[in-house]
């Protein structure tokens, strides 16, 4: 899941300055999951925003909505009604469902209301960690199903560096265990411990985005444009 946390809610208020008509949007997705932008929160933020603008005279009316899926454009497409009279959308999903929104709305001002951090998981209540950095060419089933390019600090592909001290990633000690010792661990559990010798060669990062933006296209799942018509799918 996308691992996302709410911005300070004075960065908020300078950036929604000028607007009169604002939505708080946010989305029942991972950013609910991570506590940063599901119903709960939105009703939050949208309560500061106006307790904010009766304290300082600010004439803006707040609205808020949660909608199943930012990221997905049949959800924001049916919100339409509830958007349209709005100047300013604070969008507390991810960096890709405000983008969605954006797109939709092109004419209609979103600002971020997250800070959108990582891949992750929950890894027990209250905290959430780092699984991938979406590389696009996994080498998990070479490491024991620990990724060492998002969880180890220098993104390492062949074993440890030199700082790893009692299982701990010399980088941040206090929060983070050494990616490969954790690697080191799994293969062995897993009988595979003759990987640990095997060389994985430089990686090529045309793949992740240091390639630019990645497109994947299904061909098989692409609509005609009659397949498009007859569903009348939006251009
Ligand atoms: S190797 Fe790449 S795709 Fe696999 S988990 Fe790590 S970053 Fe993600
Ligand atoms: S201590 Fe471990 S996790 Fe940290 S940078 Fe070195 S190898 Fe990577």
């Amino acid at each position: 899941m996308i691992i996302a946390e709410q911005k300070p809610l004075k960065e908020i208020i300078h950036n929604l300055e000028g607007h009169r008509n604002i939505l708080v949007a946010g989305c029942r997705s991972c950013v609910a999951i991570c506590l940063a932008g599901g119903e709960k929160e939105v009703g939050i933020v949208a309560e500061a925003l106006r307790v904010y603008g009766e304290m300082h005279g600010k004439l803006w009316t707040i609205e808020e909505i949660t909608i199943e899926r930012q990221c997905e454009k049949e959800w924001v497409r049916e919100i339409q009604a509830v958007v349209s009279s709005k100047d300013a959308i604070l969008s507390m999903a991810c960096g890709v469902g405000a983008q969605v929104m954006q797109e939709i709305y092109p004419d209609i001002r979103v600002v971020p209301g997250l800070n959108t951090s990582n891949m992750g998981a929950p890894e027990e209540q209250g905290i959430w960690r780092e699984k991938c950095a979406g590389c696009g060419d996994c080498v998990l089933h070479l490491t024991g199903g620990i990724c060492p390019i998002a969880r180890c600090s220098k993104s390492l592909l062949n074993g440890p560096c030199g700082g790893s001290q009692n299982g701990r990633c010399e980088v941040n000690p206090d929060s983070t265990p050494c990616a490969w010792d954790q690697i080191y661990h799994s293969l062995k559990r897993l009988g595979k411990l003759e990987f640990m010798e095997q060389i994985i060669p430089p990686k090529n990062w045309i793949t992740s985005h240091s390639g630019g933006p990645r497109l994947i296209v299904r061909q098989d799942a692409v609509l005609t444009p009659e397949e498009k018509a007859e569903k009348g799918v939006p251009k």
